[in-house]
């Protein structure tokens, strides 16, 4: 026993050459159409729509998701690479990439043929957007303590929902939305379960009640900043509800075990671009006669950062690896690459800004952007608090069957 998996055999990363052909194919795209635009995107923050279009052509949008409802296929690990290659060059756009996945994932893992055939093939084809709304006001980590509230009318329920830090929300034609049907007190005085009385739903953006409000003007992820959602009496027919009535908390949290891997893989791409360009600064800039990478402290930072990002980059394939082999372990995996890739990407960015010394701080260096983006990761999908959490509660009931 390799606590707490069985076997060695557990550690295994089902990787092959096909991966590394879409890796190679991924790069040069984003080489050539989006790296050389990073800096527009970060004084505009906006992505270029021609960015999109091109990833529309080139099928990327549809990557993750299955080819009988219009995707590329590919799993979780197709799906990590993809995620990783872009964060390389410009991490927001990796964010809008996966917020197509947030709104996606839910139907895929809970939703009826129905939403399946109706809302995956458009979003798989890049021809729309998704948005995943959960976040409230009150609300973040503890998605329990939700106060938006849905009521059923004959065949259709009735939404009033206020969700903040929604990303993608300003491009998004369909949004999954979570609401409370049972209210909490009453939900703990029928059942003793916080989570219950829980609802998810599709809703379309062009539906009556639905607004886009302010922006969040946050930190990092220039182009991709997040929005406030607003349904005011929104009437959703009661086919859109994401699996069952009341058991909606299901359907968000797993969402995240899957979507959390992509997170790690954004990280990836951040710590990986973060470490390149510290490399590179410090073979050719000179101090005291000797380039920087000859001096024994700066060489101990560079080892380091290269620890970190290997090990990262070893946790996010292993997560996504076990995941599609719908191995129920990949849970744990998932929560311990999000928490250690995302610091990782922190600790990286920070280094690689000391190594650029003052050009490290200049925002036209392109180097202290990786910091503000890297924090952001640790933050959404499940704070790395929550994701300690996580870990152990996981840890414990595989180990010892038990329940904390
Ligand atoms: C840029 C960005 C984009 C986002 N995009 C989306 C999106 O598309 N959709 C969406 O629904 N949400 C989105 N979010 C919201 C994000 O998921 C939440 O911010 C996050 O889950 C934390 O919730 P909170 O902000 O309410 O913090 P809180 O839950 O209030 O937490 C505050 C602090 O307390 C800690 N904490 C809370 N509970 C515990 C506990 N039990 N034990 C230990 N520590 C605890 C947290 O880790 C954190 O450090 C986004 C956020 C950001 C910043």
């Amino acid at each position: 026993m390799v606590f707490p998996f069985k076997s060695v055999e557990d550690f295994k990363i089902l990787i092959d050459e096909e991966h590394e052909l879409f890796r190679k194919a991924v790069r040069e795209f984003v080489e050539n159409t989006v790296m050389p635009r990073w800096q527009e995107i970060e004084q505009t923050n906006q992505i270029p729509k021609e960015i999109f279009d091109a990833m529309r052509e080139q099928g990327l949008f549809g990557v993750g998701f299955p080819e009988e409802l219009g995707g590329q296929g590919g799993g979780q690990l197709m799906t990590a690479i993809l995620m990783e290659e872009i964060a390389r060059a410009v991490p927001s756009l990796a964010v809008a990439f996966g917020v197509n996945h947030l709104f996606g994932v839910p139907i895929l893992l809970f939703g009826s043929d129905y939403l399946k055939k109706k809302y995956i093939p458009p979003v798989a084809r890049g021809e729309k957007f998704g948005a995943h709304a959960n976040t409230e006001p009150a609300a973040g980590s503890d998605v329990a303590g939700m106060q938006s509230k849905a009521r059923k009318v004959n065949d259709h329920y009735i939404v009033n929902a206020r969700k903040v830090f929604i990303s993608g929300a300003e491009k998004a034609d369909y949004f999954v939305v979570s609401a409370r049907t049972v209210p909490l007190e009453q939900a703990v005085k029928e059942t003793g379960k916080r989570w219950w009385g829980i609802t998810v739903f599709v809703v379309e953006r062009d539906w009556p009640g639905v607004k886009v409000g302010q922006q969040f003007k946050v930190m990092g992820m220039r182009g991709e900043q997040p929005y406030e959602v607003i349904l005011e009496d929104v009437k959703v027919p009661a086919e859109n509800v994401v699996g069952k009535e009341n058991e909606g908390f299901k359907v968000v949290v797993t969402t995240y075990d899957y979507t959390r891997i992509g997170i790690a893989s954004q990280a990836v791409g951040i710590a990986q671009a973060a470490f390149e360009k510290a490399l590179n600064y410090a073979l050719q800039r000179e101090t005291f006669g000797q380039p920087l990478i000859a001096h024994e402290m700066i060489i101990q930072k560079i080892a380091d950062m290269y620890m970190k990002l290997e090990a990262a980059r070893l946790l996010t394939y292993w997560a996504a690896s076990l995941a599609d082999q719908k191995r129920p372990e990949f849970v744990i995996a998932a929560s311990l690459a999000k928490a250690f890739a995302t610091e990782a990407a922190e600790w990286i960015a920070r280094q690689a800004i000391q190594i650029h010394g003052g050009y490290g701080v200049d925002t036209e260096m392109g180097v202290e952007r990786y910091l503000r983006d890297a924090i952001i990761t640790t933050i959404y999908e499940g704070t790395n608090e929550i994701q300690r959490l996580t870990i152990v509660r996981q840890l414990v009931r595989q180990a010892f069957g038990l329940k904390i």
